[in-house]
């Protein structure tokens, strides 16, 4: 049962590298896990061309995987309790472009200041 919230404790140390779910994961409510992993394969094919891979691809990963964590933990919140689900279920009714803003940023497409203030209300009030 989740929700999971796995993290290693570095992506990579010493020429040993993590990719995909064994550098850590939440739930697979965005379906967007296959996607991450290919993205940090790409990320480490490069980073093997720095001086410093290690250094290269553990800032890389931050990057690619802190916007993803975050609109993870934003559906996990929103589905906490009976009572926030109706009111996502609200306001995806009124609004359903923001669930599309949300996995874009999921998937890296774009960043959070792509929703306004108003959807922000309206995720958490249903309003
Ligand atoms: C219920 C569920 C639904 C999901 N839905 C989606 C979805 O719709 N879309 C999406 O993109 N992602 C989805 N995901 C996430 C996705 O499955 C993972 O993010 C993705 O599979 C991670 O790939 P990976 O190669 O990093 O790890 P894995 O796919 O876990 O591959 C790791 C492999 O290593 C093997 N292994 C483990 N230990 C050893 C060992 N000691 N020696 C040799 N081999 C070993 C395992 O058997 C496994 O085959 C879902 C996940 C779950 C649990």
């Amino acid at each position: 049962m989740g929700p999971f919230w796995y993290r290693a404790s570095t992506v990579a140390d010493r020429r040993v590298f993590l990719i995909g779910d064994a550098a850590g994961f939440t739930d697979p409510i965005t379906g967007e896990g296959v996607a991450a992993g290919l993205r940090q394969a790409r990320a480490f094919a490069a980073a093997l061309e720095s001086p410093d891979p290690e250094r290269a691809y553990r800032r890389t990963h931050r990057g690619l995987t802190k916007d993803p964590r975050r609109v993870a933990d934003l559906f996990l919140r929103l589905s906490r309790t009976p009572a926030l689900v109706e009111r996502a279920i609200r306001s995806h009714q009124r609004a359903p472009h923001t669930l599309k803003t949300l996995l874009g940023i999921g998937f890296g497409y774009w960043g959070f200041n792509r929703i306004t203030p108003r959807e922000w209300i309206r995720m958490f009030s249903g309003r």
